[in-house]
This record gives C-alpha cells, structure tokens and sequence, in this order.
C-alpha cells in the first residue's frame, strides 16, 4: 500500500469513527424525549381514593402506614360517618389528606330522589366543615349515578375512577395487588374503601410497589387542576 492509500485509508477510518460517535449522541440525546424515561423523570402522577369511611379501626392503620410513606391520598367520607367518627375525620385532615364527600347515607341518585340526593351532598359538607373547618369540593357520587346540573348548583365536582380492583369483594391481598399494578397507568384514580383489613394490606403493598416504578401519590385535586 503506497502512502496516499494509508493517509486515504486513516481518513476513511476517522470519518467512519467520527459518524459513529454523532450518531451515538443523537441517538443518546432522542432518548428523553420518547417512552417512559421522561415520564418517570417527572414521576407519573396516580391517585388513591378510599370511599365509605371512616371506619372505626381501619382508618387509622392506614393512615398510619401511609404517615409512614409520606404519601397523601383522597377520603370521599358519608356524613353519618364523619359524624360517628369526628376525631378519625380530624385526624385525615391533619395528615394532610383530601376530604370529599360520598352523600349522608351512601345514597345512589335515582329519577325520583333528586331533591333529598342534594340535601344529602349540603348536609355532609356541613359536617365536614364542622369537623375540618374546612369547605369541600369533591364529591364522589356512590355507584357512579350523577346529575351534571348539580355541579353548578351546588359548585361540586364529582370525581369517578379508572381501577376498580373490586377490594369490597376480596379477601385476597395479593389479588387486589396485581389487579392494580398491572393496570396502573400515570393518571389513574383507584378506587378502595377502608372498611377492610385486605383493603388496607393491599393499598400500602400497591403504594411500595407503584412507589419502586417511579410513580407519585397525589390527592385527586391534583390530577383534576394538571
Ligand atoms: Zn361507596
């Protein structure tokens, strides 16, 4: 090989090198911008809600387990509870936790009861505010059954669910577990109900494990505002 074929050769070479070293940084800097690493940097938001509290002596384990977290989720509580349980209802609200209302007496909206429907919604928030001191603007219609007009009568937003592990109706812990971390998704709202001992094993077992794949506890306020 005469000398022009070396340096020709050397210069090919270094080109190559050279192509493969952008193509290597563009590659590197496309990463970000598609699939979940951007998501996970900014930590996918999802939400726990618990209905039908508070219950006497569930509640408090988990807010006990969920202080241990650090992580906030969202009580939609009847009235009749919270005014059988004032003291669990402060306790949620000084954990820093969001209070919404699920009717006086779990009531499902009909055709015929309209009318006591919304007195059920304004007396609940009354109790609440007794407790809390503290207005509350979710409400967590039982079964799903709503009235849009009520939201500017009352100036309340009903909050619906995207998971529903059927918790009520298990008494499998590691079932309700894999339902919910295989459907999870950032956004989501989960609906439980912390009138069971599953329900609380399960619900701090999904927060470790959504927790470990780069998911963020918020209460549902945050995922309506977003
Ligand atoms: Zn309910």
């Amino acid at each position: 090989m005469n000398l022009n074929r070396r340096i020709l050769s050397c210069i090919i070479l270094l080109f190559l090198l050279a192509l493969i070293c952008i193509i290597g940084v563009l590659e590197k800097e496309k990463l970000p911008v598609s699939g979940r690493a951007v998501k996970k940097d900014a930590g996918k938001k999802i939400a726990l809600t618990f209905d039908d509290g508070p219950h006497p002596f569930y509640t408090q384990q988990l807010l006990k387990g969920l202080k241990e977290r650090d992580v906030k989720v969202t009580f939609f509580i009847t009235g009749k509870n919270v005014e059988a349980y004032p003291e669990i209802v402060r306790e949620i609200h000084a954990d820093g936790h969001l209070i919404g209302n699920h009717t006086y007496n779990h009531t499902q909206l009909s055709s015929r009861n309209q009318e006591s429907f919304k007195q059920e919604i304004i007396k609940t928030n009354e109790a609440i505010r007794k407790v809390t001191g503290e207005d509350t603007i979710y409400v967590r219609p039982p079964y799903g059954s709503w009235n849009k007009e009520f939201e500017k009568e009352l100036n309340m937003f009903p909050v619906l669910w995207t998971i529903d592990p059927l918790d009520w109706c298990s008494s499998d812990v590691s079932c309700i577990v894999k339902n919910v971390c295989a459907r999870a998704d950032e956004n989501d709202i989960i609906l439980m109900h912390d009138q069971y001992k599953t329900t609380v094993t399960a619900a701090l077992k999904i927060v470790d494990r959504l927790t470990e794949k780069g998911f963020e506890f918020v209460t549902v306020d945050e995922l309506m505002f977003d």
